[in-house]
């Protein structure tokens, strides 16, 4: 699956109010599942002994897809590809990394 199917078909499932210009929703959704993300790493360290198993893993692919769903309706938001915001950060990062 390519970004763009990606952002083509997570738009198709985006039941919030779809006012014109409301990039607030999905950026306090995208705080939200990216502290669902933190509250499960905090977990591996309070109950798995730092241990990440399978079924902890599997919990963090689905929020990590979480993720990923907010941060696609922002870039919708924003008239922004998915493909073009993981350009613009990879070639950013090239730029540093040459520094
Ligand atoms: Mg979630």
């Amino acid at each position: 699956m390519t970004f763009e199917e990606y952002q083509s078909e997570a738009s198709v499932t985006a039941l919030y109010p779809r006012r014109m210009n409301n990039l607030e929703y999905p950026t306090l959704g995208l705080a939200g599942e990216a502290g669902e993300v933190a509250n499960i790493v905090k977990k591996i360290q309070r109950d798995h002994a730092g241990v990440i198993t399978d079924e902890v893993r599997g919990k963090l692919k689905d929020e990590l897809g979480d993720v990923l769903w907010y941060i696609s309706a922002c870039a919708d938001e924003l008239g922004l590809t998915l493909q073009e915001v993981a350009e613009f950060n990879v070639n950013k990062l090239a730029k540093r990394h040459g520094r």
